[in-house]
């Protein structure tokens, strides 16, 4: 039998919000943040519009306790980001996977193009997502 999604725990709405309300993070005009709030991972999926503004520094260095995994998809173009991962910087294009263990300074912002950015940390409560962030040394 068909049921609607709503009142499923399994199945939620992605709600926008914005990258002002995560550390270390701001908002930009072409990017649309949208999130999935009672997971037990935290999942948020940046919808980001080719902008002439880019680059910004709109993320700063971080980190968290907890594993976190981007993945980078370019729509029509290709899409860019210059990511941190410790000591090293990197030019990553869409199609890509990023893998950052816990406890490792990070960062990604989109550099040109269009697409999508995937962020999922991979807490095992549904507690905060960025409680547990502290800022880097
Ligand atoms: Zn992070």
């Amino acid at each position: 039998m068909e049921s609607t999604a709503s009142g499923n725990n399994y199945i939620q709405k992605l709600i926008s919000e914005s990258l002002d309300d995560v550390p270390f993070h701001s908002q930009v005009e072409w990017i649309e943040r949208l999130v999935s709030t009672n997971l037990p991972v935290h999942l948020a999926v940046h919808k980001i519009s080719d902008s002439k503004e880019m680059p910004i520094e709109y993320v700063q260095s971080h980190r968290h306790s907890h594993p976190e995994l981007n993945i980078i998809l370019g729509d029509d173009q290709m899409l860019t980001f210059k990511v941190q991962l410790g000591e090293n910087t990197y030019v990553v294009e869409s199609p890509s996977s990023i893998w950052i263990p816990s406890g490792m300074e990070h960062s990604a912002v989109a550099t040109s193009g269009s697409g999508y950015f995937i962020c999922l940390i991979l807490k095992d409560s549904a507690t905060s997502t960025y409680e547990s962030l502290t800022v880097p040394p």
